[in-house]
This record gives C-alpha cells, structure tokens and sequence, in this order.
C-alpha cells in the first residue's frame, strides 16, 4: 500500500494569518522537490459547502473541476501547484454531521450512541485519509480552518491527536501558525500570545512539531531561542513568516527559512535534490520587472470585499506578467453606474469586464458598462453574469427588445433573452444544484477565442442556472453578436463575440478557476494583451 506522510496545519491567536498561503506554499516546495501532494481545508462551520453563502460571508465561492462549491484557499491551492483538486479536497463540519447522521438513520452504528468521539472523530480521520488513499498522494496538507480554541474546532484538533497516534512516529506532523505581534509602544515584538496559543494546543494533547511565526518585524534568534524553549521545539522548528508584498513570494521565504527541510526531517523523508523552482522564480522576477502598466476596470457589487473576486483578481497577476506588464485592476460599484455617468466613471479604462453574480441588485449599472464597452469598443470580458448582462444589453439597444431580461432578475420580461435552463426548471434546493463543474466547450476558428485559446476543444468550469436563451440566437447573429463556443452536446452557448469589435467576449464559464501562476488563462492573457496594444 502507497504511504502518505500527513501534515496538519493549524492556527492560533487569531485567524486570516494566511494558513492558506503557508499550506500552499510549504506544498509548492514538497511538489518541486519531485513529491506529489495535496492540500486539504477543514471548515468548522455547518454549512455543507459555501455555495449558498453571501459573497459578503465567506468570500468568493471557488468551484473545482468535479463540481463542488468549495472554499476560496482551494483556489490558491490550485494557483500555487498546477494541480485540480475536488471535491474530497474541502470537508465542512455540516457534511460531517451529514454523513453521521445518514449513517445513523441507516442503522451503521447497531443501536450504539452516537457521539462526537468516536463518531464524528472517526468520520473526520476517514475523510483525511480518504483523499490521500483516493490519489496516492506521497503528502497530504490538512489546513484546519478556524483558530485553535474555537469550540467549534475541538473535534478537528482530536482527531489530528488521534490520528497523528494512529500514524505512528513520523507520519505525520502539525505545524501551528501563529501571530507575534509588535508593540509599538514598547519597541518589541511579544511572543506571550504565541506561548499561550501552544499551551492550549497541549491541553488538548497535540505538541506542535513546527511553528510558523507571522511578524511584520524580522524575528531575533533570542526571540526564536525563546519561543522555542517555551514550546518544546529545537530552534529549527521557528520559522518566520514576515509580511510580504505578493502571496507569491512564500513559498521563497518558506525554502530560505527551510521550512521544507525540518518538514521532510520529522518525516523521515530523504531531502534528496533541491528543490526546483527556476519557473516560479522567474515568474517572479518578471512580476517585481514590468514594462508597462494597464488600468482595467472590474465591475461587480461585492467590491467592498477583495476576498469576493479572489480568482479574477490573480487571474489578471497571472495575465499581466504573461504580457509583461502590471495590471492595475479597480473595481467599481455596479450599483454606482448609469447610461449617463459612465463615460465619467469610465473613460480612464482601457478595458472593462464585468463579474458574475446573482440577483437583481446593481444589474442595471452592469447593463450600463456593457453599453459603454461596445459603443466605445473598449475590450470587453464578460464572465457568466457579465456575459449575461452584453447580451442583455445588445437585445435591449440593436435587436430593440424592450425591456429585454434575463428571467432571473424579471421573471415576467417579454424577451427572456436569458433564460432558465430546462434541467433547472423543478429544482427548489438552492444547495449545489447549479450547473456545476467542468463542461466541454468547442471553440469556432478565426474568433479571437481561438486566438486566444489556440486550439478547437476546452473544459472550463461553470457554476449558474440561467442560459442564453437560443429561441433568439439567429436575431444575434444577423446583427453581429456571435456563438464562438458552444457546449456540443447540449448545444448551449458558451461564449459570445462582437466579431467587429477589437475584443468583445462573454463566457458562460469562469475561466478564472482555471489560472495559475505557471498557465495564466489564455483568455485573460488575450484580453490583457487587447487592452494594451
Ligand atoms: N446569476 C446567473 C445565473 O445563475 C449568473 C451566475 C454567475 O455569474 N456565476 O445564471
């Protein structure tokens, strides 16, 4: 049987420390060093996935190749390692409780209680291992989302005490996250809530084997002695995370702090040749070098959170370097624009693109963008909603329907040119019941999606429940708003055109799951390069 090393991340103190971006990066280094690996988020919430969470809540919802509404850092694990991850790569505590209480309901347990330990431990252990066993993975990352101390994460921090025991001696290893802050003040950076952090972790039986420190000041080796001692760590195990300027120079600091190295030791993993990173390197290198700078605008309505266009806003760092350039992408309030401001509110733009979304709010000033885009051929990049929105816009104002609509935003339009799909139609839960996941699309010649794409077939991943409607697709195409991609075998449409126009494009899917730092999606990649030459 194939056997996989288990690392377990968890955070103290207080959270958004970056656990994402450390899993990510310390398995960006294991995978460079010829290893496979995957990286796994635990939620301690009870929501089964965040597909039916509010933007607001959670940030964005990414959405892997097999379908499943997952956790942002999915993305970052998929930015960061090239690899697809799925739906085994995202466990919330409700698809625990799920399962449990199925298994209950089905008699699984003989007439036993049904209790947290063993029961949902058991179910945690097994998804964890599950997905290691699934791939044959050499490594797997559990990032446990949440900060230890929470009451919801007790469960997680037990089964990673029983696990770790089940294991046996390096097998497995927990790294502890945690924040040392600087007191102005004082001059100093404390390491008192680090202490404390750890000291909870032991009451609940796990010793970290490595700390990972966030500062925003480089830590002194006393500093590191210090905490090392108080936790009962050798000095190697302290690793310093200091602030950064781009997420994508982790996994650097990480290898300069060999994290990987204490890492592969407690495993008992041969270090074997370094690592190779050359390609990230450079990638680097030619983010901090740049030649010229592009401002592009995003239109959406979650614009007061970053973390909700999560994807979009990497894709275009992985766009902009591909174009040897730094795009300086805005986002703008939807809800701001109309017909008659958006000449102002636009005009210092050299390309627009309008984000997915639901509801009615702010779908008016996305219609208005639209307008402006194609009246003034300023390239063009609709994804799903924005999509919807330039074909909404183009019925409205050349094909002249009045009032023309998607059904989503109004249901009683006398032109729904957007419309509910059919297989949607008797659907009631709102829970993963989107067309979800990763669909074919065939791409026409001579488009600038094949420009773009180079090649006649893709699989992009979608995640909606309205379609452009094809009752109207001939009166599009007599006035010059063209299919370019169509999904074979349901015939529907997946991306549009303005063939007249320098770069007028819709897509029915999100590309923007698809981009990593070493493949930059062709689409963006082609958009940026329309909006700078
Ligand atoms: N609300 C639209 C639909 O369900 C678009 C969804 C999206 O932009 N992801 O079809």
């Amino acid at each position: 049987m194939h056997s996989t090393k288990y690392i377990f991340i968890t955070g103290g103190v207080t959270s958004s420390l970056g656990k994402g971006i450390i899993s990510a990066s310390l398995a960006k280094i294991i995978q460079s060093r010829g290893h496979t690996v995957s990286i796994q988020k635990i939620d301690p919430y009870l929501n089964i996935d965040p597909g039916t969470l509010n933007p607001y809540e959670h940030g964005e919802c990414f959405v892997t190749e097999d379908g499943a509404e997952t956790d942002l850092d999915l993305g970052h694990y998929e930015r960061f390692l090239d690899i697809y991850t799925s739906k085994a790569n995202n466990v919330t505590t409700g698809q625990i409780y799920q399962s449990v209480i199925n298994k209950e309901r089905r008699g699984e347990f003989l007439g036993k209680t049904v209790q947290v330990i063993p029961h949902i431990t058991n179910e945690i252990k097994s998804r964890i291992k599950r997905l290691a066993i699934k791939n044959k993975l050499d490594f797997v990352i559990t990032e446990i989302g949440g900060t230890v101390g929470d009451i919801e994460s007790l469960p997680y921090i037990e089964a990673v005490r029983q696990l770790k025991w089940d294991l046996g001696e390096n097998n497995s290893i927990v790294i502890h996250l945690t924040l040392v802050p600087y007191l102005a003040a004082a001059k100093e950076l404390k390491t008192k809530p680090t202490q404390h952090s750890v000291k909870l972790l032991l009451e609940n039986g796990v010793q970290p084997d490595i700390l990972v420190l966030r500062t925003e000041k480089k830590l002194t080796r006393e500093i590191r002695r210090k905490v090392a001692q108080f936790c009962n760590l050798q000095y190697e195990a302290i690793i310093e995370s200091i602030d950064v300027s781009s997420i994508y120079e982790v996994p650097i600091l990480m290898q300069e702090e060999a994290l990987d190295v204490i890492a592969l030791e407690k495993l008992n993993i041969k270090l074997g040749e370094k690592p190779k990173l050359d390609r990230w390197k450079n990638f680097l290198f030619k983010l901090n070098n740049y030649s010229k700078t592009v401002k592009i605008a995003g239109i959406g309505k979650y614009v007061e959170l970053q973390d909700a266009y999560k994807s979009i806003n990497d894709a275009f760092v992985h766009a902009g370097v591909a174009n040897d350039c730094k795009v300086e992408l805005t986002w703008i309030h939807s809800e701001q624009i109309t017909n008659e401001n958006a000449k102002e509110l636009l005009e210092e733009y050299k390309g627009i693109l309008i984000a997915p979304g639901f509801g009615h709010r702010g779908i008016e000033g996305k219609i208005s963008a639209a307008n402006y885009a194609r009246k003034n051929d300023i390239p063009f990049f609709g994804i799903c909603l924005g999509m919807q929105c330039a074909v909404i816009e183009f019925a409205r104002n050349i094909l002249k329907l009045e009032n023309a609509h998607s059904s989503e935003m109004h249901p009683n339009t006398p032109y729904p040119v957007i419309d509910l799909m059919e297989q949607q139609k008797n659907i009631t839960d709102l829970g993963g019941t989107m067309r979800l996941g990763a669909y074919t699309c065939s791409i026409k010649k001579k488009t600038n999606a094949f420009n773009a794409y180079k090649r006649t077939k893709t699989m992009e991943r979608h995640r909606h429940r309205f379609e452009f409607n094809n009752d109207y697709l001939k009166d599009f195409v007599k006035h010059g708003m063209k299919p370019t991609g169509i999904n074979p075998d349901a015939e529907l449409v997946e991306i549009m055109e303005i063939p007249e126009k320098k770069w007028f494009v819709g897509v029915q899917f999100h590309p923007e799951y698809k981009s990593t730092v070493l493949n930059p999606h062709p689409l963006f990649v082609s958009f940026v390069k329309a909006t700078i030459s």
